[in-house]
């Protein structure tokens, strides 16, 4: 049985008042929720803070990026080491928006998630196609290719622990959703992936996310898919009320 995730990436959104803020109003709105792990990905400078909030709540914090050397001459990186000592035990890998922007390739998001697993952290690596690759019908290519990229070299003890987040890059911050009968076609060809790369034990036990213009009028529907193991939100994240609704019907 998987435990279902809800986890809020706040982007470059929030100071650290407003964070702390936000913070404060999630973990007293999730107090008593036990049936899914709830995750905020602060930004980097606000991560010491969010953290001081969040306690010890059922709220857990995570990065939205780090670096997968040990430290030296890295300007403008934090290390494994760093986002543990602030509080983080999840990191987000290889958001589109840091491939898209920032040059991250599948070789660097898997490093990452090899470093992030050895410092005991839960990677959620992010995958997905752009609008051009979904309608020529090159979605399938280019989930695989990146799902046994980030995977390679990961041993099958670790990779259960390993999140993947499935996030259309044509779905974010659009408002367009994937069907939910989208999402579980693509969640399902991710699990098959895994099966082929490890088992099907791995496969079983991995979660898969969605992600993409996630809201509480649409998590229902996604959440009630046999593959589909919680969600990566963005913009419904930086608000109490809807981040809140969400973990509740998850
Ligand atoms: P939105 O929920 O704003 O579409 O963002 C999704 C996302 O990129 C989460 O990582």
């Amino acid at each position: 049985m998987r435990k279902p995730i809800v986890a809020g990436n706040w982007k470059m959104n929030k100071s650290l008042a407003e964070g702390r803020a936000l913070a404060a109003g999630i973990v007293e709105a999730v107090a008593s929720y036990k049936g899914c792990d709830i995750v905020v990905a602060p930004t980097a400078v606000s991560l010491a803070g969010v953290g001081e909030v969040l306690g010890d709540s059922n709220v857990r914090l995570a990065a939205q990026n780090m670096h997968w050397a040990e430290g030296g001459a890295y300007t403008g990186e934090l290390s494994a080491a760093m986002i543990k000592d602030v509080g983080c035990s999840w990191v987000i890998l290889g958001h589109s928006e840091r491939r898209q922007y920032f040059g991250e390739t599948d070789e660097g998001v898997n490093h990452k998630a090899l470093v992030a697993l050895k410092a005991g952290l839960t990677p959620i690596v992010c995958v997905g196609e752009t609008l051009e690759e979904r309608e020529s019908e090159r979605t399938l290519q280019k989930i695989e290719l990146q799902v046994r990229a980030a995977l390679a070299s990961i041993s099958a003890a670790d990779a259960s622990r390993v999140v993947i987040a499935y996030e259309p890059i044509w779905a974010i911050g659009t408002g367009k959703t994937a069907s939910s009968d989208q999402a579980q076609a693509i969640h399902l060809e991710i699990r098959k992936i895994v099966a082929e790369v490890f088992d099907a034990s791995v496969a079983d036990a991995m979660r898969v996310l969605y992600g993409g213009s996630v809201k509480p009028a649409n998590i229902a529907e996604l959440i009630a898919q046999p593959d589909v193991d919680g969600a990566l939100i963005g913009g419904a994240s930086l608000k109490v009320e809807s981040f809140s609704e969400i973990a509740k019907i998850v």
